[in-house]
């Protein structure tokens, strides 16, 4: 694709409806993961661009929180129809510069543009309430208002979905945002910004900053003006930007890291068990907070999963996300690889073993991985691989895999494969998870909450929950009537 020439591929910020470079000139190079190219520049901004692009989402806030719901939805459509009109050339971009295949990229632009058809509906559906008054003279009255300026700081796993998940509901709502999308590939979050401003969202409701994490995310969270801050990435930034929102009390929504537990029950249906595990722990080549991390598999069906799970990881193809017919494209970088390596040799040395791939292949490839035999006190139990990595536990008891699967500072996603109904009950009551797969290795959707509980975050994105991160309730208390 000759990206030079194509109105979707930009390499400004988009700030108060304009495409600017950094007041410096610096800018960050954007590099293709799958070959090592660059593919491009974004400018490399600090305090003062986000600033300005803080003080015009101020500005455009009045106007923007004053058109009705249906208007905004209206705009939003539009934004949302685009997304699909280019679904092609967007997935292509996110591909380049994410790794991803391209049939996972097309899945994720049509999932990332429903986030904007959902809330453009929801935004007009933000009831109040009318509640029986405490005294004769008294009527009580609850609204509910947008916030405000809010913030977004975006991760680089899902380039675009991420993005809409919290400008969907922020402008659904009545809010301004301005967004900081992972350096590693902000393409996508500029090309949507060219979308939005093709589909009428007036200047200044939406800004993309790109450049420094440290000097824009401080300027996000220490600028009073903003009243929110939506964060999608790990638990240890997410952390310190909480820390940082305390200051000026700002609400914030965090969606960070978790160490989701596969669990395969005696009674599953074995053959769905794979295809739920591979659509959950090899998707995006392991790189989804909501990636099947440990896999638990009950004594009796232990051989035979194990069996089905490497014959279908055989079948799996790795390369670059461009070609035809690739599952598995590369990982992010090499930090990345690395994680990988240590958490197979970490489990190796307590006696685990390697019964498919296992190795890296160059650049940032690595091959689909399964360890067998893993020891409840490997690494791997505990931390987040972000990688290609399966590794096999097995149990024996339910309430013990259960503990097991608790035993976490993380709370994010769960995943269970059974059919006896008595346990299926039992089993997604007792796991300690913001959401519960059962008998389904994906569990995403704009109608349905997303989010963790414990360290893995606060808050719910999709869904009519998603909305109400941007809204303050206001009680009215109308007196003497
Ligand atoms: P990941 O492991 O997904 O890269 P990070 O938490 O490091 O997770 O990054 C997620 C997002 O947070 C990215 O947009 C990154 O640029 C941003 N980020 C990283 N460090 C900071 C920081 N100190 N302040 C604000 N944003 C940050």
């Amino acid at each position: 694709m000759p990206l030079n020439n194509t109105v979707l591929f930009r390499q400004q910020a988009f700030i108060d409806g304009a495409w600017v470079d950094a007041d410096n000139g610096q800018s960050i190079k954007v590099n293709n993961p799958a070959t090592g190219e660059i593919i491009g520049t974004v400018p490399k901004m600090g305090a003062a661009e986000t600033r300005r692009a803080i003080e015009a989402a101020d500005r455009a806030l009045p106007a923007w929180r004053e058109l009705t719901a249906k208007e905004r939805a209206g705009k939003l459509r539009r934004w949302f129809e685009l997304m699909m009109a280019n679904q092609e050339e967007l997935a292509r971009l996110m591909t380049m510069e994410q790794g991803k295949p391209l049939a996972e990229s097309r899945g994720e632009i049509a999932y990332a543009a429903s986030f904007l058809e959902w809330f453009a509906e929801e935004g007009k559906r933000i009831y109040g309430d009318t509640i029986p008054g405490h005294q004769p003279d008294k009527r009580l009255l609850v609204l509910k208002q947008p916030i405000g300026v809010t913030a977004a700081i975006t991760p680089w796993n899902f380039p675009a979905a991420m993005i809409t998940r919290k400008a969907g509901p922020a402008l659904a709502a009545g809010c301004t945002m301005v967004i900081k999308p992972a350096s590693q590939t902000p393409f996508s979050a500029l090309a949507m910004a060219a979308l939005a401003e093709q589909a009428g969202i007036p200047r200044g409701v939406l800004s993309v900053v790109t450049g420094s994490a440290g000097e824009v995310g401080s300027e996000l969270t220490s600028n009073p003006i903003v009243r929110k801050l939506s964060f999608t990435g790990s638990t240890e930034i997410g952390r310190q930007l909480m820390a940082e929102c305390a200051k000026d009390i700002k609400k914030v929504s965090l969606e960070l890291g978790g160490n989701a537990p596969f669990i395969v029950f005696d009674d599953a249906d074995l053959d769905a068990a794979v295809e739920g595990a591979l659509a959950s722990k090899y998707r995006n080549a392991g790189q989804t907070c909501v990636c099947a991390n440990r896999l638990y598999v009950q004594d009796s069906v232990y051989d035979a999963f194990t069996d089905k799970l490497k014959a279908a990881v055989a079948k799996l193809k790795i390369g670059n996300g461009l070609m035809d017919g690739v599952t598995t494209g590369p990982l992010i970088d090499e930090k990345a690889i690395a994680k990988v390596e240590e958490h197979i040799s970490d489990a190796v040395a307590l006696g685990a073993q390697v019964v498919a791939g296992g190795n890296s292949l160059g650049g940032s490839f690595f091959e689909p991985t399964i360890l067998v035999n893993v020891p409840k006190n490997a690494k791997v139990a505990k931390e987040e691989t972000f990688g290609p990595l399966a590794p096999l536990f097995r149990f024996t008891d339910e309430s013990d895999v259960i503990a097991q699967a608790n035993d976490t500072e993380f709370g994010l996603a769960a995943y269970f494969y059974a059919r006896d109904l008595s346990r299926v009950f039992r089993v997604g009551e007792a796991l300690e998870y913001g959401i519960v797969g059962i008998n389904t290795g994906i569990i995403s959707t704009e109608v349905a909450p997303f989010g963790g509980i414990k360290a893995s975050g606060i808050g719910r994105e999709g869904s009519k929950y998603g909305i109400e991160d941007y809204l303050e309730i206001k009680y009215l208390c109308l007196g003497g009537i």
